[in-house]
């Protein structure tokens, strides 16, 4: 399963493009260059220079495990109604506990694709130049 889109998103419009793209965006004209562009390849190597565990805490268990764990709550509480301390226990722990899991299998599949990806660089220039 592919964690990380290599190919380039035009920085104006989001335009994902196809491959060999150039020398402009099909969709809003801007000129395709390496400072016009994103790609997730290129937003991963921000990432990981951050570390792996802001990434696993911060960018998972707080920003996806959390508001699900209090969402959950929330739901057994007034949904649910549940008079059984073990469902909030379940309900507070699962998603962050997935959310952790989920985030290290990400920086796992993501730092290996990414090493693919530098390793080929070269052949996936913008517009099929060499280097880059
Ligand atoms: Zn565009």
């Amino acid at each position: 399963m592919p964690w990380l889109d290599d190919h380039l998103r035009c920085m104006r419009c989001g335009t994902r493009f196809p491959e060999g793209t150039g020398p402009s965006c099909p969709e809003c004209g801007l000129v395709v260059t390496e400072e016009s562009t994103l790609s997730e390849m290129r937003e991963w190597s921000v990432t990981r220079r951050r570390g792996r565990w802001r990434f696993v805490w911060v960018e998972c268990v707080l920003t996806f495990g959390v508001p699900l764990a209090v969402m959950s709550a929330v739901t057994t509480a007034l949904v649910r109604k549940s008079t059984y301390p073990l469902d909030y226990v379940f309900a507070v722990t699962t998603w962050p506990l997935m959310a952790l899991l989920t985030g290290l299998a990400r920086w796992r599949g993501s730092e290996r694709e990414y090493a693919a990806w530098l390793a080929n660089r070269g052949r996936r220039a913008i517009g099929q130049r060499a280097g880059g």
